[in-house]
């Protein structure tokens, strides 16, 4: 018998709206003192009239549309009863039975997972507030800021579609790039932007993966997860934890929630979970239904292009490997970059001479080595270049043009690699276009054929023990002397036109 893990994820994602969900204050900035941005209808004052913030909707029919779920015509708010200090009005605004989104799904791709690929169920999207902080202060005291409180949230609901602790880790961050992409979140877990709470049960099955038991069975939710490493690990011990409970025939018989304690790496109980009717969720009366068709169609039509769709755009049209479109679309400003670099090299292939009235056949390949040229060079050495001196593309000097232009040079072997990483390094340092540096620094190729010759001539005759073993069979001596050659030219020769040479010249010898 085998423990198939049973996974679903309730994700709240901070919605990056000016002001709060029901009233005007900002919202919060961690630069301001705590209860500054307070007022009295987000502090819960009686008598005051919450009004629902029209960009906080259009944020969360975003993300409902995103994530493939049908908008409700007709939605509404209730409140959500429950005492606790950081809730001045006692009840949170949410939505109970109508909420603005439901039956979506999004796609994960597994890398190295036992499924390649899953679809993963979306129960229901809602909106809600935020409650306040509480900063317990180590001492007798608790404070509570309330900047926090009222802050717009959109509450995301999965089905318990995931089977490893890799599979929610995927979902969570494919997640936090379209709240990226939509630009309604910044979704940064360690920001508290994105916060999740994970929950897990076991089920039995056989060797082909068939259910034995039951379907489900009583599951932990452990809540309030603020890093995907805490996720993975909470769920990996999870996992370990209920393992042993039904290898010792004691499976978890009731639902329970449970806190991630990161000092000593394991779950903790907390307490039971209450049942939802303890909310005594009813309807918001101050607060009027929303109607959601019209907004939901102007919005559908204004729906970005969604990380997934890019990248597969990326492989098909710039010829990119799928890991690296994976690596330049997790970056939305560096695949902005590639695009425009692209577009500027199709351009340039497009009216090369040589390649007018080819076929397609012809442009598709030279395209793809552009491809490669692009992604060697961008990913590799650009992206190390600029990790060295601890900037990014938002940051670098290098403009889309430029860096296109240097990709021309390398693709029409003006300026071999050696010379390329020292344009590119200049190119970092300060701005300029790789033409100029070339001439600035003489870096362009050295074609000039009788002076190859002559440094062909003299290596030849510099390394006679080389040339001799060379002769005698040991053929990866000829890598040696085209190096040679190479540094005499001071890394301007072309590497592939002197192995030529020193072909014709050893042989003649
Ligand atoms: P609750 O009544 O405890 O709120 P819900 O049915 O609303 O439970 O589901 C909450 C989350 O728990 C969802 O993400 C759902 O996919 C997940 N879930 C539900 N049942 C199970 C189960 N048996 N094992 C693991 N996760 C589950
Ligand atoms: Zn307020
Ligand atoms: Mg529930």
């Amino acid at each position: 018998m085998m423990y198939e893990p049973v996974i679903g994820l309730e994700i709240h994602v901070q919605l990056k709206t000016k002001t709060k969900m029901f009233c005007g204050c900002p919202t919060h900035d961690s630069a301001v003192a705590p209860n500054e941005h307070v007022c009295p209808i987000c502090l819960g004052h009686p008598g005051v009239l919450p009004v629902v913030n029209a960009q906080a909707v259009r944020y969360g029919v975003l993300m409902g549309l995103a994530l493939n779920c049908e908008i409700a015509a007709h939605s509404k708010f209730d409140r959500k009863n429950y005492f606790y200090p950081d809730l001045p009005k006692a009840y949170q605004i949410s939505q109970y039975d109508l909420p603005i989104a439901i039956k979506g799904h999004l796609d994960i791709e597994i890398p190295g997972g036992a499924r390649d690929a899953a679809r993963i169920g979306i129960t229901r999207a809602h909106l809600e507030e935020d409650a306040a902080k509480n900063l317990h202060s180590g001492g007798a005291a608790t404070y509570v800021d309330f900047n926090r409180g009222g802050t717009p949230l959109i509450e995301i609901v999965t089905e318990p579609d995931f089977r490893s602790s890799q599979e929610a880790k995927i979902f969570l961050q494919e997640l936090r790039l379209i709240a990226r992409y939509l630009g309604i979140s910044d979704a940064d877990m360690e920001k508290g932007h994105l916060r999740c709470d994970a929950n897990i049960s076991l089920r039995t099955v056989d060797e082909q993966g068939g259910i034995v038991g039951a379907r489900f069975n009583p599951k932990t939710e452990v809540k309030n997860l603020n890093s995907f490493k805490h996720v993975q690990s909470a769920l990996e011990y999870e996992i370990r934890r209920q393992t042993k409970l039904w290898e010792a025939g004691t499976p978890p018989m009731i639902s329970t929630t449970r806190g991630w304690n990161d000092t000593q790496n394991r779950t903790q109980e907390q307490r039971s979970k209450e049942e939802a009717a303890d909310y005594r969720y009813f309807p918001e009366p101050d607060v009027p239904p929303l109607e959601l068709k019209n907004l939901a169609d102007e919005l559908r039509s204004q729906l970005p292009e969604l990380p997934a769709v890019r990248r597969a755009r990326f492989v098909s049209e710039y010829n990119l490997k799928p890991s690296d479109a994976r690596q330049i679309c997790d970056d939305s400003v560096l695949a902005d970059f590639v695009e425009h670099v692209f577009s500027e090299l199709h351009a340039w292939l497009i009216a090369l001479p040589e390649l007018q009235e080819t076929d397609e056949t012809v442009l598709d390949h030279e395209k793809e080595k552009l491809g490669r040229l692009v992604s060697g060079w961008l990913l590799s050495k650009l992206g190390g270049l600029m990790a060295d001196r601890g900037i990014d593309i938002r940051t670098s000097k290098i403009s889309a043009e430029n860096f296109a232009e240097f990709i021309t040079l390398i693709a029409t072997r003006k300026l071999n690699n050696t010379a390329g990483l020292t344009v590119l390094n200049a190119m970092l340092d300060d701005g300029n276009d790789p033409s100029h540096i070339m001439e600035d620094q003489q870096l362009g190729r050295m074609d000039d054929e009788s002076e190859l010759a002559r440094l062909v001539t003299q290596t030849i005759e510099s390394y006679p023990a080389e040339v001799a073993r060379y002769q005698a069979g040991e053929e990866q001596l000829l890598k040696y002397l085209i190096g040679m050659v190479m540094k005499a030219s001071e890394g301007t020769a072309d590497p592939g036109i002197i192995k030529n040479m020193l072909l014709v010249e050893l042989k003649s010898e």
